[in-house]
């Protein structure tokens, strides 16, 4: 019986990601764009940027690609191969929604602005992130990526990140799909459900922008107007390691360096405090005892 059982174990072999930091996708996914708008006429960069069914790409003598409204279609790196390309890197979250905008000229690397996140959510989700996953209308792409973030390969609870069925055991919202007219009730409620502090995680095209269905009649997205994402996900759907690379980010504890000035002065006072504590009748009549 343990012969049969560790046989079956050799045949499985390695089921999960052995380390998720050193993950490479293959060649023909597109994630982060570079652009150039190096010998591009001007009626050509019209062109270029007119085939964009979402107004993603701009051009204002350099070219700018939003990746919160980009389909990931890459219809315009066909078109124009010499002047947009997608690398293989799955890095985009932003804490911010600027933050998605790629423009001609920037760094190749991930940037991610640790000062934009809110100091709470690293004091208090630093070790455990409990979420509730509201699809607003999705397609169930992005649902289905945010499954696979779960499974066995990418296993991103490992990091203390889960999905949990009840919004009174979760400590933030993912918002999945454009918030179609009918679930924009649904998704107050769900968020007013959790209690505070609690973040706020967009993951997708459709949830961060509209996508192709941000005029849409069928689309409410006043909720928005009201509460702001604490981690912008983009793609379309968003690829696992796009949003275990963003919440990890977003959790990750600030370096010295990082830290605002507040924090750096207020460290040192608590110290102080807590050396001149004054201990309590009990401890010190305890200390006279030696006990
Ligand atoms: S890949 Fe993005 S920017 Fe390019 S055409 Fe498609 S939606 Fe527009």
């Amino acid at each position: 019986m343990l012969l049969t059982r560790l046989k079956v174990l050799l045949q499985h072999g390695t089921q999960y990601i052995r380390h998720l930091d050193r993950v490479k996708l293959c060649d023909e996914f597109r994630g982060r764009p570079v652009l150039r708008s190096n010998g591009l006429s001007p009626a050509a960069a019209t062109e270029l940027c007119s085939l964009c069914p979402t107004g993603a790409i701009a051009y204002d003598g350099r070219l700018k690609l939003d990746m919160g409204r980009c389909l990931f279609c890459g219809e315009c790196a066909a078109r124009y191969p010499n002047h947009v390309r997608f690398t293989n890197d799955y890095r985009l979250a932003s804490p911010t929604r600027e933050g998605l905008v790629v423009t001609e000229g920037d760094a190749p690397e991930w940037s991610f602005d640790q000062q934009a996140v809110r100091p709470e959510i690293k004091r208090l989700f630093g070790r455990a992130l409990h979420l509730r996953e509201v699809s607003a209308g999705g397609d169930n792409s992005c649902e289905m990526e945010l499954g696979a973030a779960g499974n066995v390969n990418f296993d991103m609870g490992r990091y203390g990140i889960g999905f949990t069925a009840s919004p009174r055991h979760a400590d933030g919202v993912v918002v999945t799909g454009p918030v179609t007219a009918n679930m924009a009730r649904e998704l107050e409620s769900t968020w007013q459900a959790v209690p505070e502090p609690k973040v706020l995680i967009v993951v997708g095209t459709d949830a961060i922008s509209g996508g192709l269905f941000a005029d849409s009649p069928a689309v409410n997205r006043a909720f928005f107007e009201v509460h702001k994402p604490d981690l912008y996900v983009p793609g379309n759907p968003s690829h696992p390691m796009t949003f275990i690379t963003g919440v990890r980010a977003m959790l990750q504890p600030l370096s010295d360096a990082e830290k605002p000035d507040e924090e750096k002065v207020a460290e040192p006072k608590a110290k102080k405090a807590k050396s001149k504590r004054v201990k309590p009748q009990a401890e010190q009549q305890s200390e006279k005892q030696g006990n």
